[in-house]
């Protein structure tokens, strides 16, 4: 090694000892006779002193170098004069009086400042993502992202899991998202496809008799990124054989808890995680995420104003819709202003409108007030619970919309009243998820969540007469209002899954040609089987308190899917499309 020692682990017990060290220059201070340099490693920050009376050789190239240079120390570890101890940085209480220094490589100077912070363009930094890795708040992040993954394998391992590789070019198969394909040289004509996840191959893995698999996996969607999202994101993938939910949800329940509190240092709102069904979900929080660390829930008024004589409501109620409402408390001062953007934000979301009551001297006040009958009143108020002082919201729509329209409402005042403590992690199951969802463009159904989940045993003869009622064994694992993971019982029947894609709208040869694998294996004595996914990227953001989880991965696309370091995409030879049998319209 080109050191003895890393910088951040000099203590004062060190004192006396002749260390070699190499890093990259922090920063530098000249002061004449004494030249202060900290030099920095993956472990940290140690502060070197060069007295041109120690060693004026060495003194005079420790005046040349500059911040980022790469540098060899070699010198004596020794206490720092009173008075210059600095008690922020771990090896604050000494420092290594060099005898010589050696510059193993200098550095132009970096387009941002690498000691410090700093406000930087995205751009900038995705650019020289190399540089911007080197700064504190990246080396954490990535030190914390191999100490999740170690966590985890370890816990699975302790556990009986053993990971398997499964193939990055695999078929391509309809399963949600649009797929990467990857144009095959050997076959004209033909293409793999990038794993949106292992979810067909890990259920083969169950066949193929391994009962428990696991595997920290790349999956690939062609999606916009909207939102916090990358074209390859990675999940820990696992499945297991002869279990059901529960067992599922109990070993990821260990893991999540383990990992949040020892690794993450994080404090866990409620233990064990509250389990709510999806119909409970959105009925009380609009949402099958729900941010569960503060209340604001739904009151449900659809029955107590059915027969109102405020026609928005009455009507809505006739339409098989609902009236709800949220209470914002402390909100009753708000001005006309703010409660037209209240509306504007429902809008938003779809709704119609918005109607709002303020509690005034324990009673409710507001433009609707006079269509609204002393009993109807009453009951508003007691059913939300409204104190004086209170502000109330109501919207009355198609149930979707309400759900909506009012959960983006309680998430705007989660916010606004500052109930979203960030230091809490409100996790929970979301359960009982309905099988199929309609799919209106397409008029068909679709699974809701994989056409291999398993509707719910008593559930199966719904798929002939009302299909969209069966409810699935899947589970989601929310955490303070994002999904961090999911996952099902699967078929393993191949009647059963046969049934499954006839109610998608496919007919036995297309389903023959896109999924008899899987069709064929469940002949052969597939076990029951189930698992789950959990988001890596999107957990190490939350244990790293990131809001993005762009700061989590070492080399992330821009929201508009470019790699700004490597300049990708980008156009290939006229040879290798030819070789590949590939004939492209898009201009160069
Ligand atoms: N493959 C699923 C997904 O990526 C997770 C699972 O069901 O295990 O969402």
């Amino acid at each position: 090694m080109l050191k003895t020692t890393h910088c951040g682990e000099l203590r004062k017990q060190h004192v006396g000892a002749h260390v070699t060290l190499a890093g990259w220059v922090h920063r530098w201070r000249d002061h004449g006779g004494l030249i202060f340099l900290d030099l920095r490693d993956r472990s940290g920050l140690v502060q070197i002193v060069f007295n041109a009376d120690v060693n004026e050789e060495t003194h005079r190239l420790a005046a040349e170098a500059r911040n980022e240079y790469v540098v060899q120390v070699e010198g004596v570890v020794q206490m720092r004069p009173e008075g210059l101890i600095n008690p922020y940085l771990d090896t604050g209480e000494i420092e290594v009086n060099a005898e010589k220094l050696v510059v193993l490589n200098p550095a132009k100077t970096t387009p941002f400042a690498i000691n410090e912070e700093g406000d930087v363009s995205d751009s900038l930094r995705l650019k020289y993502r190399y540089l911007d890795l080197r700064r504190q708040r990246m080396q954490r992040n990535m030190i914390l992202r191999h100490r999740i993954t170690a966590f985890m394998r370890n816990y699975l391992d302790r556990k009986d899991f053993i990971e398997i590789e499964t193939p990055i070019l695999l078929k391509s198969t309809p399963e949600g998202a649009r797929d990467f394909i990857v144009p095959s040289r050997l076959h004209p004509g033909k293409f793999y496809a990038l794993p949106q996840s292992p979810q067909q191959v890990k259920q083969l893995l169950m066949v193929a008799g391994f009962e428990r698999y696991f595997q920290i996996a790349r999956c690939f969607r062609d999606e916009d990124l909207r939102a916090d999202r990358q074209l390859e994101f990675t999940q820990l993938d696992l499945e297991m054989s002869f279990v059901d939910s529960q067992d599922v949800r109990n070993l990821i329940e260990g893991l999540i808890i383990d990992l949040f509190e020892e690794i993450g240092g994080k404090h866990l709102q409620q233990k064990p995680l509250p389990v709510l069904t999806y119909a409970e979900a959105l009925a009380r929080f609009g949402s099958d995420k729900p941010d569960l660390r503060f209340g604001l829930e739904f009151a449900d008024l659809t029955d107590l104003l059915a027969a109102s004589a405020f026609g928005v409501f009455s009507q809505a109620a006739a339409a098989g819709g609902k009236i709800k409402a949220i209470r914002a408390p402390g909100c009753a001062g708000y001005s006309r202003k703010q409660i037209d953007d209240l509306a504007e934000e429902a809008k938003r979301h779809g709704a119609r409108g918005l109607a709002t009551l303020k509690v005034e001297d324990g009673e409710l006040h507001g433009p609707i007030a006079k269509f609204l009958s002393t009993v109807e009143l009453n009951g508003i108020r007691q059913r939300c619970e409204a104190q004086t002082g209170d502000l109330i919201l109501i919207v009355a729509d198609e149930p979707a919309v309400v759900a909506e329209a009012l959960g983006s409402l309680r998430l705007l005042f989660g916010q606004r009243l500052g109930l979203m403590d960030p230091t809490v992690l409100a996790c929970a199951w979301v359960v009982d998820f309905p099988l199929l969802e309609w799919n209106a463009d397409e008029n068909r159904w679709q699974a809701m969540h994989h056409p291999f989940t398993s509707a719910r045993d008593q559930d199966w003869a719904l798929l002939d007469s009302n299909p969209g009622a069966a409810l699935a064994k899947a589970y989601d694992l929310i955490c303070s209002g994002m999904e961090i993971g999911g996952g099902s019982i699967r078929i393993h029947d191949q009647e059963l899954q046969a049934k499954m894609f006839a109610a998608l709208g496919m007919s036995p040869a297309e389903s023959q040609e896109q999924f008899g694998h899987l069709l064929e294996a469940f002949q052969y004595g597939a076990p029951p089987h189930g698992g789950i996914a959990l988001g890596l990227d999107r957990i190490t953001a939350i244990l790293a308190d990131e809001s993005s989880i762009r700061e989590v991965i070492a080399f992330p696309k821009t929201a508009s899917a470019t790699d700004l370091m490597l300049n990708s995409p980008s156009p290939v030879s006229p040879r290798q499309l030819a070789e590949l049998h590939i004939a492209t319209t898009a201009e160069k």
